[in-house]
Formats: C-alpha cells, sequence, structure tokens
C-alpha cells in the first residue's frame, strides 16, 4: 500500500456489501490482497456469539441456554428458531448487528492504513452503513447470483431464493451506495477494484 501522510483519526472507514453471490467475499479478497485491512462481519458475527459474553448472555436470555451445546453455539438449532420467524430474527439482528458495529469500530482503530473495508452482506436492511465514510455496492442481476451460489454451495434454485429473502433489493443497497462495482461477467473486476483502490487512497490523504 502506497504510504501517505495519513493520521488515524482521518482513516476511512469503508463499507463493502453486495447481495448473495454478487461477488463481494471475491472483491474483499482483492483489496486485501493490494494490502487493505478487511474485517469480514459475518466471519466477525459468528466469532462474537461464541466468544462475547454479553452477546451469549443476550443470545441465550433470547433463544434458551440450549443454543449453547458445550460452551459452542448450536449454529443449526439457532437457524431453526429463526427460520420463518421475523420477529426472532430482529431480536438475533439486534443484538449481533450492533455488537459487530463495535467490534468494527475496535478493530479499525488498531489498523495502520489509510482505509480500512467491512464487507457484510447486511448492509442496506438497517442503518448500520452510517458508521462507514463511503459504501461500495458489488452489483449483479439476481439470476447471475443465484446461478453462482447454487454452483458455489451446491443447492437448488429454490433454497437459494429462500436463503436470499430476508436480504436487501438490489435497489435498497444500490441507494446506499457511493461506490459501485459491477460484476455480473460484463466487466473484469480487478481493474474496477484497482481504480477504486487509487480513489479511496486520494480521498484519504486529501
Ligand atoms: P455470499 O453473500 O453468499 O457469501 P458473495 O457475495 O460473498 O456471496 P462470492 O462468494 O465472492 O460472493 O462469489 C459467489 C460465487 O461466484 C463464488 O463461487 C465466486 O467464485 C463466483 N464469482 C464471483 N465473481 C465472479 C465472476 N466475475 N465471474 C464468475 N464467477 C464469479
Amino acid at each position: 500500500m502506497r504510504l501517505r501522510a495519513w493520521k488515524q483519526d482521518h482513516m476511512l472507514k469503508i463499507g463493502l456489501t453486495g447481495g448473495m453471490g454478487s461477488g463481494k467475499s471475491t472483491v474483499a479478497r482483492i483489496f486485501g490482497v493490494l494490502g487493505v485491512p478487511v474485517f469480514e462481519a459475518d466471519a466477525q458475527a459468528k466469532d462474537l456469539m461464541n466468544r462475547d459474553p454479553r452477546v451469549r448472555e443476550a443470545v441465550s436470555a433470547c433463544f434458551g441456554p440450549e443454543v449453547y451445546r458445550e460452551g459452542v453455539l448450536d449454529r443449526k438449532q439457532l437457524a431453526t428458531l429463526v427460520f420463518g420467524d421475523e420477529a426472532r430474527l430482529a431480536s438475533l439482528n439486534a443484538i449481533v448487528h450492533p455488537a459487530v458495529r463495535g467490534a468494527f469500530q475496535a478493530w479499525a482503530m488498531a489498523q495502520q492504513a489509510p482505509y480500512v473495508l467491512m464487507e457484510a452482506a447486511i448492509m442496506a436492511e438497517n442503518d448500520g452503513f452510517r458508521i462507514f465514510d463511503r459504501v461500495i455496492n458489488v452489483s449483479c442481476p439476481e439470476a447471475v447470483r443465484i446461478q453462482r451460489v447454487m454452483a458455489r454451495d451446491g443447492v437448488g434454485e429454490a433454497e437459494v431464493r429462500a436463503r436470499m429473502r430476508h436480504q436487501a433489493s438490489e435497489d435498497q443497497r444500490d441507494r446506499i451506495a457511493h461506490l459501485r462495482i459491477r460484476n455480473d461477467g460484463s466487466e473484469l473486476v480487478i481493474p474496477q477494484v484497482l481504480a477504486m483502490h487509487e480513489q479511496l487512497l486520494q480521498m484519504a490523504a486529501a
């Protein structure tokens, strides 16, 4: 990463989102190769549900202590409890999302870089995106995303559609985005990421 004069309090916080199968993890990996610190919200959420005492307590209080088996979260059991139950899903999100944002802020403070990225599938669904200086949306039409997830995970179309049901629409994500990476196969992704990296470095140095 190019070194420039920048201060910790000027470090930019960038949100990277995209629908399921849009390729946001792929794009995040490219930023990672460029030396950009990347915080993976999904992985961190899993970790917090297992390791953060306050999150564990809140999850146990909400869903029953039996969701932890021998101290480890039984994700299948939790998924069964929230599946198709909007209120329970909202309760889980109300516990996990603020904890993830807090962990991201603490993590960002410890980074030495002009900008850092948080990769998260869920960003347009609540007002959590407001913590970012800029939001990047990795865009791709739903039909292509469904095909990719079917191929990646070896599952059928109905299952992919069911998983996507709780995600914001392409339009909602586009509305909160300041920057866009098109990953529908019509444009090469690496040159788009390189150009955006330059743009973000310039923004951080301004
Ligand atoms: P999820 O939200 O489900 O984790 P994601 O947005 O992180 O999905 P990826 O896992 O990065 O998406 O990509 C989905 C699949 O599509 C992967 O198998 C990936 O290798 C593939 N893929 C990503 N970009 C492209 C592309 N431009 N062309 C073809 N395949 C792609």
